[in-house]
């Protein structure tokens, strides 16, 4: 990656899915000839919040227009107004959207909780699969 090319962390999209405003958990996409995002090449992001798979375009980049202080480096994180996560340049921890309202935190908590649910179920069924196969070591077996 171009040094100063934006990178995952840098846009801020809405995930058609879970309809929240963050940063990109990954993102793939072509390096434009004068750096930055190739926006005529597909362009996949990866929800942090609820991990799906979407394709924003060049207008679904929402402008950095308010800024939150980073509760463990101090570092000042812009962000999107509303944005649910956002994530902080100095450290990289995901900060929780301060304009949140009550309702909406509880929205945030139960789709991120969802992810890991099925994360779970996924591991449970490898767990089982493995305990078939016999090869599931007996620490696991529980
Ligand atoms: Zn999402
Ligand atoms: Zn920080």
């Amino acid at each position: 990656m171009t040094t100063g090319s934006p990178g995952p962390a840098d846009i801020y999209v809405r995930c058609p899915d879970c309809g929240f405003i963050a940063p990109p958990s990954s993102m793939d996409y072509a390096i434009a000839d004068g750096g930055g995002i190739d926006w005529t090449a597909r362009v996949e992001v990866r929800c942090v919040i609820c991990h799906a798979v979407h394709s924003p375009g060049p207008g679904d980049v929402l402008p950095t227009d308010d800024a939150m202080t980073c509760q463990r480096c101090g570092a000042s994180a812009p962000c999107p107004a509303g944005a649910a996560r956002v994530r902080c340049p100095g450290c990289g921890l995901y900060l929780t959207g301060h304009q949140l309202t009550g309702q909406q935190l509880e929205e945030l908590r139960i789709a991120e909780g969802l992810s890991g649910l099925a994360l779970r179920e996924r591991w449970l069924a490898a767990k089982e699969a493995a305990r078939r196969r016999g090869t599931l070591p007996p620490y696991l077996d529980t």
